[in-house]
């Protein structure tokens, strides 16, 4: 059975620390992302999970079984490119067949086991193609195909939709995940973008300079975000310096006093901290009432769907985005320079502890 665990991994290349002590427990039928920016360790933490690169310290095990220092072809996963890497002067079918070929497997059961793995994909029409043959998402397919007809304890992704335009993206993500579910299949998949990691993952792991931020479920990050790095991260995020003035008072260094949650740092109530505030949990009414917090609109950014609204509260600006109010309702006039009134939940307020 697959599960995937992470004991304690590093990679360092000489003096500097790409992958820094990553414990993580994949279940089995899980699919847990690897998310984060550009250079955090994501990639390498995946291909020392494949083993393509050799960890410095910690273990890998698939199923319990130790296979930290097992060739890449002996560790039983299967991997996805961002590049599908496909053989180009091979069909659909012998490219989805030659890892079934490499294993030894006979002729009668790996063609069955490649038409079956090609309509899990919906492919089994366009066997006889060549890669380029293919649009972008169907080639992405294959190479899922191929990574799926081996039937692996744990399957690797690494930003396998990144070379999609934005609704295929959104399409083959969606199946992605439904064979992930449907078939059990025990993922780890690798992604920089929040939205394709939020939308598809049971539980993310946020890393930043090869650091575990946080690991949780996209409500986990978004709602409970454990620093001010997984807060602007994991959606749009206001994050605001200043200190606790007493309980549920939260000064700004530019002198505002905002209502906020309860203290929840654990750090010393002198130490510095942090508000995060979602934009869209702040409602905004035109004008200046008794109730809530006067401020100044500086932006307001049509979307459709929704508006963005950019409010200063004295020095500090903060981000709100509601639904696009309906025509005759005074917030769709509003505009630069109108006053407002800014209101939320003291609990959407969010300490966490400052650098
Ligand atoms: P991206 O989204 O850009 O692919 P990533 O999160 O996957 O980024 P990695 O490719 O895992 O990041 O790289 C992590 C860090 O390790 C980076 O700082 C990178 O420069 C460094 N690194 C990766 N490979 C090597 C190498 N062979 N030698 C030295 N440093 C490396």
């Amino acid at each position: 059975m697959g599960t995937l665990t992470l004991d304690g991994l590093v990679k360092r290349y000489g003096p500097s620390t790409a992958v820094e002590r990553v414990d993580l427990e994949v279940r089995q039928g899980e699919l847990v992302s690897l998310l984060g920016p550009s250079g955090c360790g994501k990639t390498t933490t995946l291909r020392m999970v494949a083993g393509f690169i050799e960890p410095t310290a910690g273990r890998i095990l698939i199923g319990g079984r130790d296979v930290t220092r097992a060739p890449a072809y002996a560790r039983d996963t299967g991997m996805v490119f961002q590049s599908y890497a496909l053989f180009p002067h091979m069909s659909v079918a012998e490219n989805v067949g030659f890892g079934l070929e490499m294993r030894k497997v006979g002729r009668a059961e790996r063609e069955s086991r490649v038409m079956e793995a090609l309509r899990l994909v919906r492919l089994d029409h366009l066997a006889a193609r060549l890669p380029r043959e293919l649009s972008g998402g169907q080639q992405q397919r294959v190479a899922l195909a191929r990574a799926l007809v081996v039937n692996p304890a744990v399957f690797l992704l690494d930003e396998p939709l990144s070379n999609l335009d934005a609704k295929l993206r959104a399409e083959v993500r969606l199946e992605i995940r439904q064979l992930q579910q449907r078939l059990g299949l025990t993922t780890l998949f690798v992604t920089h973008d929040q939205d394709e990691a939020l939308a598809m993952s049971d539980r993310l792991v946020v890393l930043a300079a090869g650091k575990v931020q946080q690991v949780g479920s996209a409500e986990d990050l978004y709602e409970r975000p454990a620093n001010a790095f997984v807060a602007g991260f994991v959606g749009r995020c206001n994050v605001l310096a200043g200190a606790l003035e007493g309980p549920g008072r939260f000064r700004l260094e530019a002198g505002a006093v905002l209502p906020c949650g309860p203290d929840e740092t654990g750090v010393p109530s002198h130490a510095a901290r942090l508000v995060a505030l979602r934009p869209e949990r702040i409602a905004i009414a035109a004008g200046e009432r008794g109730e809530g917090l006067p401020a100044r609109i500086t932006a307001v950014t049509y979307l459709g769907a929704e508006t963005e609204y950019h409010a200063d509260l004295g020095g500090t600006t903060l981000l709100v985005i509601r639904p696009t109010p309906p025509h005759g309702d005074p917030l769709r006039r509003l505009a630069v320079e109108d006053r407002v009134t800014l209101q939320w939940d003291p609990a959407a307020a969010r300490l966490i502890a400052g650098e």
